[in-house]
């Protein structure tokens, strides 16, 4: 069977991971997002929803879309619930990124994961790329495009490792600081894991 070489692209909130996958997919590389695979799953999958009805009460769907607001204002005072979201939901993320991979043709795929060394799934990756950007930038690029407050911002980054964590954690780093241009950086990595 052909082995892909399977390539993580993470970062803090906003520093600009989309952005540089979408340079990816313009090279023809396939891109799995897991942030929306997931709200896929917590928004298609009826035995998902039983389940988090049953950890977050009734009010956790609005018609078929997850009550996010609900979900966040209990997962903030009982931090155990929202790990037990993210064990329900990161194995069926994992397992649909490994069905998706295998299907692909190029030498190598990038899967797209906020949380990719909190979830523990990039110990499956052969490499990771970490996108970095000044964090007050990345703070208000978020601002700006999710209409939301600073601290709202902050709030959801709380659950999350910095961006010094997850650059020592990775194998390369993109730099998305203003003024850095990234199709150069793009480019030089899809070349590298072409060979
Ligand atoms: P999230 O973690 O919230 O999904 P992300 O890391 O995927 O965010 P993007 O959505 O790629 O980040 O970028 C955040 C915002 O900043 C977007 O509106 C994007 O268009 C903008 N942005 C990203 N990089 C740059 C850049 N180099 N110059 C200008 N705007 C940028």
């Amino acid at each position: 069977m052909k082995k892909h070489l399977l390539v993580g692209v993470t970062g803090i909130i906003g520093s600009g991971k989309t952005t540089v996958c979408k340079i990816f997919e313009s090279l023809n590389t396939p891109v799995f997002y897991a942030d929306q695979e997931a709200k896929k799953i917590l928004s298609d999958n009826p035995n998902v929803k039983e389940q988090i009805i049953k950890w977050f009460g009734k009010s956790s769907y609005i018609g078929n879309e997850l009550n996010r607001k609900h979900i966040a204002a209990i997962a903030f005072n009982q931090p155990q619930k929202l790990q037990l979201l993210n064990g329900l939901i990161h194995p069926l993320v994992e397992q649909k990124f490994t069905d998706w991979a295998l299907l692909q043709s190029t030498t190598y795929v990038v899967k797209e994961a906020a949380l990719l060394f909190e979830s523990k799934s990039f110990l499956s990756l052969d490499a990771v790329i970490a996108v970095q950007s000044n964090e007050s930038q990345s703070i208000e690029r978020t601002v700006k495009r999710d209409q939301i407050s600073v601290k709202q911002v902050r709030d959801r980054m709380k659950n999350q490792f910095t961006q010094t964590q997850k650059i020592a954690l990775s194998d390369f780093v993109i730099n998305n600081e203003a003024g850095e241009l990234l199709l150069p950086q793009v480019l030089h990595l899809h070349h590298f894991f072409s060979i």
